[in-house]
């Protein structure tokens, strides 16, 4: 029965000796050596493992599988980035992008299925929140991400070549371009595709601690995918305790998450603000950085035509951060079905980069990617069975009292 068997992907490197001389009276090296065929190699069958022997992998599958998300949709942007919707059961999906540029390729992915932190501009926070992801559905995004992108040489099981699509989703027509004669990926110098992995996918990290630690290692680990800590980005819409726990446990970069320069509106904007506000979320970063020893903070700030986008907020923003680690990257806000914001006009973008510059604050615009295949931030919605029951910007009511009105 496979689930019996225990999922190798995911497990840290300690578990994962502890399993192998546990369950199969074998060396702490096999463990090593796992892992390598696991990550480097994108194995997701025994029987390619041509350094262990044949008892020892026939051992191996009795008690052990290597199980990854199934891939459900693939979209090619114009742009070449990508979007994979990935199954999660019969009915939800969650999805990961990737981003081609021609120094990098970042993968962003997905933490949770949906999201319960309710931003009022984020597509994500329409579709509520069901569950989180296990360490193995975050780490399977970029196994999986690697598999497809290698092309169809990899290492993996018969069968399962780099385009294999499962079933559509219940009640959901398998959409999106289809991935076959897709261009060859570039491999960059170093010989990676994948070079930065960022959480900004759907969900909110911080609130699947739990989960999304212990994948962080696996993308950290040398015999994992050996990122360096500043190409693994955590973004968050600004949960403080979990961010004072980070800075003890884990060391990798922080996004936050601000969009607002005071607490009035970003009370409306993000409602954790609510419970976390401006003042003590930035004590959290700063003393994020000191304690890892940290170069700067990347605070996001999406751009909404006559919110928060006039030169008034441009100032605001530079008194709270003159003089900080902190850069400011601005998002031009993607459009999704029903919201009732714009993006701001890119005259209005370059003014208000132009003052925080100005004030030497480091701004910088992000180019929206994969808009084509609404794939840009804020636009993954998967397919997501809402449990919550009241939102989170009716439950935390603002200085007036007031629940948002949808
Ligand atoms: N929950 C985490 C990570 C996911 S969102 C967080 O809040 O940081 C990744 C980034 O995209 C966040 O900065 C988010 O605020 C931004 N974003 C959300 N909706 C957007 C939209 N419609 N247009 C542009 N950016 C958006």
């Amino acid at each position: 029965m496979s689930g019996d068997r225990t999922n190798l992907l995911g497990l840290a490197r300690a578990e994962l000796e502890t399993f192998v001389s546990e369950r199969l009276g074998a060396k702490p090296f096999r463990a090593r050596q796992l892992m390598k065929w696991i990550y480097r190699r994108g194995a997701a069958d025994f029987s390619v493992m041509s350094d262990l022997q044949r008892e020892f992998r026939a051992r191996l599958s009795e008690v052990a599988q290597i199980s990854v998300p199934q891939i459900v949709t693939t979209q090619v942007s114009s742009d070449g980035t990508r979007k994979w919707m990935l199954r999660m059961d019969e009915v939800q999906g969650i999805e990961t992008v990737y981003i081609p540029e021609p120094d990098r390729g970042t993968l962003c992915i997905s933490s949770q299925v949906g999201c319960a932190m309710d931003c009022s501009f984020c597509a994500t926070a329409q579709q509520g929140f069901n569950r989180n992801l296990s360490v193995a559905e975050i780490v399977g995004q970029v196994w999986l991400a690697q598999r497809e992108l290698a092309g169809p040489h990899a290492a993996g099981p018969p069968g399962a070549g780099p385009h294999a699509a499962g079933p559509p989703l219940a009640g959901r027509p398998a959409a999106g371009s289809p991935a076959a004669g897709l261009p060859a990926t570039e491999t960059r110098a170093d010989g990676r595709t994948i070079t930065n992995i960022v959480f900004m996918g759907m969900g909110e990290p911080l609130a699947n601690y739990r989960n999304v630690v212990p994948a962080m290692r696996i993308f950290l680990d040398d015999l994992g995918y050996d990122l360096s800590r500043r190409r693994v980005t955590l973004s968050t819409s600004g949960l403080v305790p979990q961010i004072y726990k980070l800075a003890e446990e884990c060391n990798v970069a922080l996004a936050v998450s601000l969009h607002a320069p005071n607490d009035e509106l970003r009370n409306e904007l993000v409602p954790i603000n609510r419970k976390h506000p401006i003042g003590e979320l930035l004590r959290a970063c700063w003393h994020y950085l000191d304690t890892q020893n940290g170069r700067s903070i990347t605070f996001e700030y999406v751009m909404l035509d006559g919110v928060n986008d006039k030169p008034e907020h441009a100032r605001q923003l530079v008194r709270l951060m003159k003089g900080r680690p902190a850069k400011l990257n601005l998002i031009p806000f993607n459009i999704f079905p029903g919201t009732r914001y714009r993006r701001s006009p890119t005259a209005a973008i370059l003014r208000f980069r132009d003052i925080l510059n100005e004030h030497g604050i480091i701004a910088t615009t992000r180019r929206t990617r994969g808009d084509d295949i609404d794939a840009a931030c804020g636009q993954l919605a998967g397919r997501v069975n809402d449990r919550t029951l009241v939102r989170l910007g009716s439950k935390l009511p603002n200085a007036r009292g007031e629940a948002r009105v949808r």
